[in-house]
């Protein structure tokens, strides 16, 4: 059977176009209301930054978001102190190019009165609590982990009760990814670079959904399934298995892959193609995010998608 495309470019419209009908709907009716705002920070020259970026913006107009983007070569504190204030949704994009020793760490601090602003969700203590501790609904949840799990439920995949490999552990990923899945009370195992390979494939063939965040081409390939399996004489069945492909890596040609190649995803029940799979949800997600921030600020609904 072929597999399921799980299309995070058409899903990734869908919501767009009823964040844009939510904002022009409102304007429309108090014309008075400031336009919804994002500022995006970004540093250096990084070709792959310079590409997120260029999505982020055209969502921005799509919807009607007023974007003010400041580009620095190297951004120090002083300018990030003068850049975090309330209810303005700030996104910094990685990576971060600054002289600062511990140029995160300087982020972290000034976004701590302003988690309203801390639209990607990964800076404010306070989102990182509430989405840990699962006491209060974090007011932004970090987008890619939040576009993954709302991709999976688009396409009515289980989450309750399955078992969940994430492959990688950073801030802005694998640690939000984990800790959503394991709110929609999924079981979940967690890989980082010093799991042996083998024992990552033995998670692999214990999950239903695997989510790689590696940003390595070709991590998990036909060879490794086979070898791993080969002691039991067969190769590991990944029919059943859905496939979340957070990697955005170049392959030798220097076209745009993800982490697990094309003839491995072939032979599971679904999975995230890239482009068009999670980097898409991932920028709508900091859309609802900046929109729900420009909804509380004026006492209106968050929108629901
Ligand atoms: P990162 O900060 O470099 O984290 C990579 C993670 O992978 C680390 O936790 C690392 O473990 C783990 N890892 C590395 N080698 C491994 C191995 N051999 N076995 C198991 N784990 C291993 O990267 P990131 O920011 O999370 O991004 C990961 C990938 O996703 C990149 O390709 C990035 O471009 C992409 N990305 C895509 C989107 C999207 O919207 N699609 C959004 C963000 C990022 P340690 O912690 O032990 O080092």
């Amino acid at each position: 059977m072929e597999p399921i495309i799980l299309d995070g470019k058409a899903y990734a419209d869908e919501i767009c176009d009823k964040l844009r009908d939510t904002v022009s709907g409102r304007m429309a009716n108090s014309p008075q209301l400031e336009r919804p705002e994002l500022t995006i920070v970004s540093t250096g020259n990084d070709s792959a930054s310079a590409v997120y970026l260029r999505n982020k913006i055209n969502r921005c107009i799509q919807i009607g978001i007023d974007i003010t983007h400041r580009h620095y070569s190297s951004i120090d504190q002083s300018e990030i102190e003068s850049l975090c204030c309330k209810n303005c949704p700030i996104i910094f994009q990685l990576p971060i190019i600054s002289n600062a020793v511990d140029i995160k760490y300087i982020i972290t601090k000034n976004m701590q009165s302003y988690p309203e602003s801390d639209v990607d969700g990964i800076f404010s203590y306070e989102n990182i609590a509430n989405l840990y501790t699962g006491s209060h609904i974090p007011l932004n949840i970090p987008c890619t982990a939040i576009g993954i799990i709302k991709l999976l439920k688009h396409y009515n995949i289980e989450m309750c009760g399955k078992v969940v490999c994430v492959i990688g552990r950073s801030n802005i990923v694998g640690r939000p990814t984990a800790q959503l899945f394991e709110n929609e009370n999924a079981t979940v195992i967690k890989c980082n670079s010093y799991t042996p390979k083998n024992t990552l494939i033995k998670m692999v063939e214990a999950a239903d959904i695997i989510v790689s965040a590696v940003g390595r081409a070709n991590f998990i390939t036909m060879l490794d399934l086979a070898e791993c399996m080969s002691g039991r004489g067969q190769k590991l069945d990944i029919s059943k298995k859905v496939i979340v492909d957070v990697g955005m890596n170049r392959d030798s040609d220097g076209k745009l892959c993800g982490d697990i190649p094309q003839n491995v995803k072939d032979h599971c029940y679904a999975y995230t193609p890239v482009p068009g799979g999670v980097g898409p949800m991932t920028v709508a997600m900091l859309m609802w995010n900046t929109i729900n921030t420009w909804s509380r600020k004026n006492g209106t609904f968050t929108v629901d998608v």
